[in-house]
């Protein structure tokens, strides 16, 4: 192993792979470390990959819609062949169900129109004429099974939804990882896999690299904190927990898989839905199945836990969203034993990620993805190499924060937006749609 490396960046997920890749393309010779025994493994592995184009905020936005395009041209995009394949985008679309709790899309609406982001307003006809086992009773608010007005019907429908076409899912997150390892690879980067980072090294006043599980250090001026769940952590091993506003911590989710229902073709006839009535988003899986997430609804206790030390079986949570999906969908037919994904989400406190420098000369972070910044993982990496040569050039990003252009919808961002420093961003959901 070479000791040395321009930039170390600990974490081989998505958003690291990524930064490894963009970063090698700024001439930034990088080191990537991750415990796992290969890239993708962590909260990547157990990601829906939607991507999709709606968010709370003008920035979110403009930044979802650019991520969108790389995986549009994904191939083009790595600019190298990878032996296990390149994962594939389905662009299936995204419809969003218009109820009273997302004042019926009126502000995602108007930043969509300001982005020039395509949309169809879909009435309750054309919802079920495309997805005829829809029944659009409303049921809001989304309860417990243990309520006894679980499964009542509210007040009145859904009446209609919005479809944004620029939409979907990666079917395979870990290999779309593995394609951006083997991007970085292509521009010199390489992967140490089944190390730990136990120690950060300062020397002068700056990052001077990290100390590995069996005892070895790596060296190197820049090290970038993109560990995923295991980010607070990791920031307090690098002392730079001191100035920021913005905490992050690991939250607990479960993801059903149930089967379609007989004699409807979900995989081929569905797009992804978010659905806020009864506080699912959902999409096809492989196998005519249904993958369910949560849009985390008030009445579901949240599971904060240790990154490394969590229940990973289902528990009631698996049987509370099914069961809810099935309001939408009655001849849903739920199986006794349950399937799916038990990960966590690495959330901040206005589930916003922090893409930031730090208080620590030369040590940086691409963290807090809250669950929905898969889809972001290319402009994300981009930015960050982008900021951090920014820094590296003697700039200071929280007096003057970098403007950086988002180049497919040309467009620039402060990327102070994303500050570790930041006030909680009262725009947000506050919730994994971000
Ligand atoms: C159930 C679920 C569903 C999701 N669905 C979506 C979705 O539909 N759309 C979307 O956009 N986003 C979604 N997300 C979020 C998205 O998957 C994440 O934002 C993204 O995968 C995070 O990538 P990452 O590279 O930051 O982190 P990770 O993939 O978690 O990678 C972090 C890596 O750091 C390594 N690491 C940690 N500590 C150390 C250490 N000390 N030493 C060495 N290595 C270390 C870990 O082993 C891990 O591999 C979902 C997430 C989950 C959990």
């Amino acid at each position: 192993m070479t000791e040395q490396a321009d930039a170390i960046i600990i974490g081989a997920g998505v958003i690291g792979a990524a930064v490894a890749f963009e970063l090698n393309k700024l001439g930034y010779q990088t080191l990537s470390i991750d415990k796992n025994p290969a890239s993708g493994y962590g909260s990547t592995s157990g990601s829906c990959a939607i991507i999709r184009v709606h968010y709370s905020t003008l920035e979110g936005t403009a930044f979802a819609y650019e991520g969108y395009f790389y995986w549009r041209d994904w191939a083009d995009y790595l600019e190298v062949t990878d032996e296990r394949g390149l994962a594939e985008f389905r662009e299936i679309g995204c419809l969003v169900m218009r109820t009273k709790q997302n004042n019926l899309l009126n502000k995602h609406i108007a930043l969509c129109e300001e982005l020039s982001i395509p949309f169809e307003i879909w009435d309750a006809a054309k919802i079920k004429q495309h997805i005829p086992i829809y029944d659009m009773t409303s049921y809001w608010p989304a309860k417990r099974m243990n309520d006894e007005a679980f499964g009542e019907p509210g007040s009145g429908q859904v009446e209609s939804s919005v479809f944004f076409p620029t939409a979907g899912y990666v079917t395979d997150p870990q290999l779309s990882t593995h394609n951006l390892q083997r991007a970085a690879e292509a521009k010199g980067g390489r992967f140490l896999f089944n190390k730990r980072v136990t120690e950060i090294l300062q020397a002068n006043g700056r990052m001077s690299g990290v100390r590995l599980d069996d005892g070895s250090a790596v060296h190197a001026p820049v090290v970038v904190n993109v560990g995923g769940p295991a980010s607070a952590k990791i920031n307090e091993m690098a002392g730079a927990l001191g100035d920021m506003t913005i905490s992050t911590r690991a939250l607990r989710q479960e993801v059903v898989h149930v089967p379609s229902p007989g004699g409807f073709d979900f995989f081929n006839q569905a797009p992804v839905i978010s659905d806020s009535d009864i506080a699912c988003y959902v999409r096809p899986e492989h196998g005519n199945h249904i993958l369910v997430g949560s849009e985390d609804p008030e009445c579901d206790p949240k599971e904060w836990v240790d990154d490394e030390d969590y229940n990973r079986e289902f528990t009631e949570q698996w049987t509370h969203q099914a069961y809810r999906y099935a309001q939408r969908v009655p001849s849903l037919e739920i199986p006794s034993r349950s399937r799916g994904v038990v990960d966590l989400y690495d959330v901040s406190d206005d589930w916003i990620p922090i893409y930031d420098k730090s208080m620590v000369p030369g040590y940086y972070m691409a963290i807090g993805s809250s669950g929905n910044q898969y889809k972001n993982a290319a402009i994300a990496g981009k930015m960050m190499a982008a900021l951090i040569d920014y820094c590296e050039q003697g700039n200071d990003h929280d007096t003057a924060p970098l403007r950086f252009q988002l180049p497919y919808i040309k467009r620039s961002i402060n990327a102070g937006f994303y500050s570790r420093k930041r006030p909680i961003n009262k725009e947000s959901s506050f919730s994994v749609l971000g």
